[in-house]
């Protein structure tokens, strides 16, 4: 297994680092973006964990291609804010659509290059999806119909079993997005996407550890480790 240092959209002032992670042996390609949103800080520190965990465990990854950024929008995450424009509103919304900030560009283009067959897409939210439908911490978001959907319900049952408390769960939600990552990625790339929703107000240490093992069950189900 190889891990590469690379910088996305190089030569423009939102510069930021991504790695590939190869297997030795080929398998499916999954991209695992963080900080498209620069004040959601726990999803990008897992993101970041998973790379350092294939640097120091020469066989975390079994099979095929990983290809993550874990804090795409710098400029939003150096001021801790979500970032204007929504970043997340700015992918293409048709397939022959283009993506309208420069950052969403180039991070689409780095997707098109490699084709991969999962995208996560990790975020953070506000409430608890267990005591209101209106809210989207703790949830998993597809887009109706997904074929991403069965990997999910096993993935939430999966992390259920391991959390005592009933109201922090997490949900499956089915929602069509336009312009976002996940949205775009469905649409463009026929890629099983899904975004990760922790709930910020807790703890942060659970909810990197919530992220982190959400990306192992995804994982597991892309047969990868
Ligand atoms: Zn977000």
């Amino acid at each position: 297994m190889l891990v590469t240092k690379h910088r996305l959209a190089a030569s423009t002032p939102y510069a930021t680092p991504y790695y590939m992670v190869r297997a030795a042996r080929p398998g499916p390609v999954m991209m695992i973006t963080a900080g498209i949103h620069g004040n959601e800080t726990a999803s990008m520190t897992a993101a970041q964990k998973l790379v350092n965990d294939c640097d120091t465990e020469s066989d975390y990854i079994r099979r095929g291609l990983l290809i993550v950024v874990p804090r795409v929008n710098q400029q939003a995450y150096s001021r801790k804010i979500r970032g204007k424009p929504d970043m997340n509103r700015t992918f293409p919304r048709k397939k022959s659509g283009k993506a309208t900030h420069p950052l969403a560009s180039a991070l689409f283009k780095l997707a098109l290059k490699h084709h991969p067959d999962w995208w996560l897409d990790l975020h953070e939210a506000n409430g608890l999806s267990q005591l209101s439908r209106n809210v989207l911490g703790q949830t998993l978001i597809t887009n109706p119909g997904s074929s991403a959907i069965p990997a999910c319900r096993r993935a939430i049952q999966r992390i259920n079993r391991t959390i005592p408390r009933r109201d922090l769960h997490f949900n499956l939600k089915q929602h069509e997005l336009p312009g976002s990552a996940r949205t775009a990625a469905n649409l463009v790339l026929q890629a099983r996407s899904v975004t990760v929703e922790t709930c910020w107000s807790l703890k942060r240490s659970d909810r990197i550890q919530y992220q982190s093992e959400m990306l192992h069950h995804f994982l597991k189900e892309a047969r990868m480790i």
